[in-house]
């Protein structure tokens, strides 16, 4: 569009110097002939102008929206970042357990090094474990831990001995 501006000014320069050449041999007919080119490339170049001020308010607003994608994107990123560091620390974590059969024959995870008998007396959902997650299984009954998202296993609780039943 610019371009267009440039050619008008350049096809208004020479009018110009035809509008002088016209005046120095007082040729009326070449004279009105040259001031209609002159307004025709003037009308040429303010129709650019405006062409070009429409780009530039079309770049401003896609300025404008690239900013906000960009500050969104941070945003995006910086939490990607937390997320990211939240999984490294689980998977650490996890790795202090291991696979572990629990005496009603359920497979959970348990800690390999307890630190505290609280430690010593949790239990991983091992599905979770699988993906990443570290679920702390929760005594649903007697003889049952539970996952929220995985359901029942079998406790850790031996039975009481054999059901002697009289008759
Ligand atoms: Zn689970």
């Amino acid at each position: 569009m610019m371009s267009a501006i440039f050619s008008g000014i350049g096809a208004l320069k020479t009018r110009i110097d035809v509008v002088k050449t016209s005046v120095a041999v007082r040729d009326d007919d070449m004279i009105a002939s040259a001031l209609r080119e002159m307004t025709d490339r003037l009308f040429d170049i303010q129709q650019a102008s405006v062409l070009v001020q429409q780009d530039n308010l079309a770049l401003i607003v896609q300025n404008k929206q690239s900013v906000e994608l960009q500050t969104v994107l941070e945003k995006k990123y910086a939490q990607l970042l937390v997320a990211f560091d939240g999984a490294v620390k689980v998977s650490e974590d996890l790795h202090r357990y291991a696979l572990y059969t629990t005496a009603r024959g359920g497979i959970v995870m348990h800690c390999k090094n307890p630190k505290s008998p609280v430690e010593e007396a949790i239990y991983l959902c091992a599905s979770c474990a699988g993906e990443g997650k570290k679920t702390i299984l929760q005594l649903d009954t007697y003889l049952w831990l539970r996952c929220p998202q995985h359901g029942k296993v079998g406790s850790d609780i031996p039975d009481s001995g054999p059901n002697v039943m009289m008759f």
